[in-house]
């Protein structure tokens, strides 16, 4: 696990920027996780950017998603499938036909669940899962006390996941109370993992991802497992670690993904 501590949000995207990108060039027909909220933001921004300037090329990139809500249409403002397209996709060259996103709908949900992990096999496995934490330590939907083993299903979301989606919808009611998610070893069997955390918020989550044990109750410890998870978190997400060695940890090694 490396574990890099850097000072800003705006620093943690331009890193994050140049793990996916290095990514891309290397391999450009790579499959890429990606995740939803807050934190991934700044990263699809500056994605758009380097393709905008011709620096990055989509045409031969597969994408899978973590998540989606249950019961939202993908043109609902608050649906995953509106926030992937709107912060990245619509603006990137990558083929429609390659973008991987949960269905959200309840009908056949089982079936849909196990045709997306078939379409992970079928692209060879994701080579790179974007990752972000909730402050109750999920990883995608896998919320507290979700098998660390899971596969792609529907899971019931906490009341603090409720609470802590509330104030992205006009009416907290609206909030879904299910999600489709990627389950725990789905992700572990990405070959690397980029886990991003910012904010104060989530320093509890991420003291008990690096420094607590492997537990079901906060499924984010899992990547403690991973042989090739990359952790970049801001100082104020930083705040509550113990250890204070991962700040400037990647100088004297230069800037490449172990
Ligand atoms: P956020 O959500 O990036 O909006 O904080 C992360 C998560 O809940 O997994």
């Amino acid at each position: 696990m490396l574990v890099e501590v850097v000072p800003t949000y705006d620093a943690m995207s331009d890193r994050a920027l140049e793990i996916v990108a290095t990514q891309l060039r290397e391999k450009p027909d790579s499959v890429i996780g990606f995740a939803t909220g807050s934190t991934p933001a700044g990263l699809y921004s500056r994605l758009v950017d380097e393709h905008r300037g011709g620096r990055l090329d989509f045409a031969q990139v597969t994408t899978f998603n973590l998540d989606e809500y249950v019961g939202l249409p993908p043109d609902h403002a608050q649906s995953y499938h509106h926030f992937m397209w709107s912060h990245l996709f619509a603006h990137i060259n990558v083929d429609p036909s390659r973008v991987h996103i949960p269905g959200g709908t309840a009908d056949g949900i089982d079936e849909t669940c196990r045709r997306f992990e078939e379409a992970i096999e079928q692209a060879g496995g994701i080579d790179l899962q974007v990752l972000g934490i909730g402050a109750n330590g999920h990883l995608a939907f896998n919320e507290p006390g979700s098998s660390l083993g899971s596969r792609t299903r529907p899971k019931p979301l906490t009341e603090s996941t409720i609470r802590d989606n509330a104030r992205l919808f006009d009416d907290p009611e609206e909030v879904p109370r299910h999600a489709i998610t990627m389950g725990i070893g789905t992700i572990m069997d990405a070959r690397q993992l980029l886990l991003l955390a910012s904010g104060e918020g989530k320093a509890n989550a991420m003291h008990a991802t690096l420094e607590g044990p492997i537990t079901a109750m906060v499924p984010a410890t899992i990547v403690q497992l991973h042989p090739h998870a990359h952790v970049i978190v801001d100082d104020a997400a930083a705040s509550n670690l113990e250890y204070k060695h991962h700040h400037g940890i990647m100088e004297p090694y230069g800037r490449r993904l172990v």
